[in-house]
């Protein structure tokens, strides 16, 4: 891959980004670097817009790092609740405890520092080192490969970690020593607002336009390249809302694997019907046909249909809730919770 004219991107993209960034609560300055990299650590597969309210909310109730060290499970796990990837706020906390114990609750301000901590890829690490500590390290994302393979006009897969790599090199020899933080946000911002995928970019109001490559070339619909995925898996369950004196029944997920040690509605696999259902709850009675869902993972796809139904006593292995009371459960599951009174 050849990368070349990168070093021009500095002066074309520092002052487009002073004059059109979004204004949004985590650019403070100077840059706190728990405010980033919460921010960061949230933005992962969620649209900004989405993630304003989770922010204010998270730091209300956690507002520093020795907070977040100390905070329950349940209390992360609310505050997380609609964000989905919940393995994200455990790791959040794990590495807020890493810092009271090695740092003295000092966020640390190497690379390496930061990426030792849980839940922090490299992508993260560049992110906070650039941003919230002024050093020349890039943040490369899906949105900085697509920029910067369609500026280089470059057709390697970016799905390969080698051209990650590559580009992450690139980048790192023409960083701007003056302005990292804002030249890191500059490439994200114009892949948010500007460069966008699919074949749409808005290339006639892009600062790079006349030194574009995918542009020039009219090459915008093939760039970036990327492998074509595998496509998910399919399961069918049918989920179980089972209530006793107005008390919902919950249960823990296994503590490895998908949404870990999170609560979840009973299940069975497969689509069964009521007859199949009711013989394995046979306390329950009033089965009805419950509503429908499908949510999608990253790898897999659940199909849900449901089934409600109630029993005069608890059942044993499940836990009991009143809706006013319920805990946070995956977003998987949102089409069953209870209407809260
Ligand atoms: S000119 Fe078009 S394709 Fe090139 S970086 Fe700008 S928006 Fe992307």
């Amino acid at each position: 891959m050849t990368l070349q004219d990168l070093d021009r991107l500095p002066e074309l993209l520092l002052p487009w980004y002073q004059d059109n960034k979004r204004d949004l609560p985590w650019r403070e300055i100077p840059a706190e670097p728990y405010h980033v990299w919460l921010s960061e650590i949230m933005l992962q597969q969620t649209r900004v817009e989405a993630v304003i309210p989770y922010y204010h909310r998270f730091l209300e109730a956690l507002p520093d790092i020795p907070a977040l060290a100390a905070a329950d499970d349940e209390t992360i796990l609310k505050l997380w609740e609609g964000l989905g990837y919940y393995t994200r706020v455990r790791n959040l906390r794990a590495a807020a405890q890493k810092i009271m114990e090695d740092h003295n609750g000092i966020f640390p301000s190497s690379i390496t520092g930061i990426r030792a901590l849980p839940g922090i890829g490299d992508y993260t690490a560049g992110a906070i080192a650039s941003i919230a500590f002024g050093q020349c390290e890039p943040a490369v994302d899906g949105n900085v490969l697509r920029v910067i393979t369609r500026f280089a006009g470059a057709m390697d897969d970016i799905t390969k970690n080698s051209v990650k790599q590559q580009i992450a090199d690139g980048l790192r020899s023409i960083y701007p020593s003056g302005d990292p933080s804002g030249f890191t946000q500059s490439l994200m911002e114009l892949g948010a607002l500007i460069c966008l995928p699919n074949g749409t970019p808005k290339c006639a109001e892009c600062p790079l336009q006349n030194a574009c490559s995918a542009h020039r070339n009219k090459l915008t619909d093939l760039i970036p390249v990327k492998k074509p995925k595998k496509p998910r898996k399919e399961e069918k369950h049918t989920i179980l809302i089972l209530s006793s004196k107005g008390k919902i029944a919950l249960r823990k997920r296994p503590e490895k694997g998908l949404l870990a040690s999170l609560w979840e509605f009973p299940s069975l696999p497969g689509h069964l019907t009521k007859d199949q259902v009711s013989q394995h709850y046979p306390a329950c009675r009033h089965w009805q046909r419950g509503p429908e869902a499908v949510h999608i993972f990253s790898h897999i796809e659940w199909h849900m249909h449901s089934f409600t139904a109630e029993s005069p006593e608890e059942l044993e292995g499940l836990q009991y809730f009143s809706p006013d009371q319920f805990p946070a459960v995956p977003s998987a599951f949102k089409a069953f919770l209870p209407l809260k009174k």
